[in-house]
């Protein structure tokens, strides 16, 4: 197949390279394995006809404040932000809230209102120029003196595991929850390193751009990019999965893929092979999707506000439930990440809702009643609200897109050696040994997330080596 530049795969980061290699004048072909473009931006009918429902993400934080949107300025994307970023419900006191402003929220935080002023409040003062250290870990940086310092200070705190944070520097039970519910996003081991920066960084985003999501669906974003590529000459073309590189035929190619897929599509050089191949996949996750017949029945009607809910409880008890995921067990009571589009946007066809829990990658268990029984902890009444659900394990998470290893949405484990090691130890981890060849996926720098920085990278490295 001939072109100047093919991209194999349209997630975030597929479809930022492809718009990126397209706007410097390449002939780009996008091809995707799926029957639709957008990876983990994906929305479908899930669930009852007219229901729009995101198959992967839908909290577009991370795309608002990330360089790689940013300069894109893409048109007809709109974002709708929900009353309150994100809740925390808890059994014996009103929940506690993210607000847009740092301020609103310290006061819910009590005692450790100050605390959360100083950590995340102080990053989302920052602003851009930290967030892009922190999504651009290895540069190109051009960063002043200021935001190095900011972000040493912030580094100080974020190495930290969470549980460690919490109970250093937080006192309340409110807290503590808070930036587990927070760091739990990581799927790591909350006793883990980095685990504080995970969830500080999301608690800053929410006060530096707010969570919101995209009107319509996460594949209003998608489509926007695969148009603006359509419309700079590019062509994309579903149902074509990529097995072997040889089956190219452009100088430049750029890579959509987890390792997994990348070990397969070539024969490399020993040591890159063996990198690819140590590289080590997280956990897996258990999502539901429902069609309901009204919002969920929080017991605590601020909750109802939220776009994203953090169910689990305690500090304690949410350590407990990642620790059991990484231990390889399922948590009878897990961590469930739950996120109530309608509470932002009502043009989903009705109220719709995704909740998932983590369980060990390529786990087959049914999660559906641990899922639920925890929404019925906080929203007593909530099955009767149930249309209609819709399941995916792991295997079916694989299925529909290769690049969810295992049920893995991080592209791979979120650990401190793999900050740094992403897929390979490297100063530009998104070149292959093979000239032309880049990976962009979130299997490297800065890993998870819908903000297209891999992509970005891909393709300006692509775009030198032209
Ligand atoms: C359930 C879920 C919820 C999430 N929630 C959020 C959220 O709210 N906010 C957020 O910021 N992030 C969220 N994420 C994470 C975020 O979506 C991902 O980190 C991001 O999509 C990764 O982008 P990517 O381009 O690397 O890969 P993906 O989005 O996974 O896309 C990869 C694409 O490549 C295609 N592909 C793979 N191999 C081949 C091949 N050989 N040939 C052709 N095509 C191929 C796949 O079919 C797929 O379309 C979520 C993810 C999931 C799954």
């Amino acid at each position: 197949m001939g072109a100047d530049a093919v991209v194999v795969g349209s997630g975030p980061n597929g479809l930022v390279a492809a718009v990126m290699l397209a706007r410097a004048g390449c002939e780009v072909l996008l091809l995707e394995a799926a029957d639709g473009f957008g990876g983990a931006l994906r929305s479908g009918e899930l669930t009852l006809p007219g229901r729009v429902h995101d198959l992967g993400a839908t909290v577009m934080a991370m795309a608002l404040a990330s360089p790689a949107f940013r300069g894109l300025g893409l048109k007809g994307v709109e974002f709708a932000h929900p009353p309150v970023a994100a809740a925390h419900p808890l059994d014996d006191r009103p929940a506690v809230l993210v607000h847009r402003d740092a301020g609103h929220t310290a006061e819910g935080l009590g005692r450790d209102g100050a605390v959360w002023l100083a950590t995340a409040g102080a990053a989302a003062r920052a602003g851009f120029p930290l967030v892009d250290l922190l999504l651009k870990p290895l540069g190109p940086w051009r960063a002043s003196p200021r935001a190095f310092a900011q972000a040493a200070r912030f580094g100080a705190a974020a190495a930290l595991p969470a549980t460690t944070f919490a109970r250093r520097a937080l006192r309340t039970v409110e807290g503590r929850a808070l930036i587990a519910g927070l760091a739990a996003h990581s799927m790591l081991d909350l006793r883990s390193p980095l685990t504080t920066g995970y969830g500080l960084m999301l608690g800053a985003l929410a006060h530096l751009v707010g969570w919101p999501l995209v009107r319509g669906g996460s594949q209003v974003l998608a489509d926007a990019l695969v148009a603006e590529l359509r419309s700079l000459g590019g062509q994309a073309v579903t149902g074509h999965r990529v097995r072997r590189l040889a089956e190219l035929d452009a100088p430049i190619v750029v890579l959509d893929v987890t390792p997994r897929q990348l070990l397969a599509m070539a024969d490399w050089p020993s040591g890159y092979r063996r990198g690819l191949e140590r590289y080590r996949y997280g956990p897996g996750v258990f999502k539901l999707d429902w069609a309901l017949d009204g919002p969920v029945p929080w017991r605590d009607p601020a909750v109802a506000g939220a776009g994203t809910v953090h169910l689990g409880g305690t500090l304690e008890e949410i350590v407990l439930s990642e620790a059991e995921t990484t231990a390889g067990r399922h948590s009878p009571r897990p961590y469930v990440l739950l996120v109530q589009p309608y509470a932002a946007d009502p043009e989903r066809g009705g109220h719709t809702l995704w909740a998932y829990c983590h369980v060990p990658n390529g786990s087959p268990v049914d999660m559906t009643d641990a899922v639920e029984t925890q929404i019925e902890r906080y929203a007593p009444g909530f099955r009767d609200r149930v249309l209609a659900r819709h399941a995916m394990g792991p295997a079916e998470l694989e299925a529909a897109n290769p690049n969810l290893v295992g049920g893995d949405i991080g592209g791979g484990l979120t650990s401190l050696g793999q900050f740094v090691r992403r897929p390979v130890w490297s100063p530009a981890p998104w070149r292959t040994p093979l000239p032309g060849v880049f990976l962009c996926s979130s299997s490297t720098p800065p890993g998870p997330g819908a903000h297209g920085v891999g992509g970005w990278q891909a393709a300006r490295l692509a775009l030198r080596s032209r």
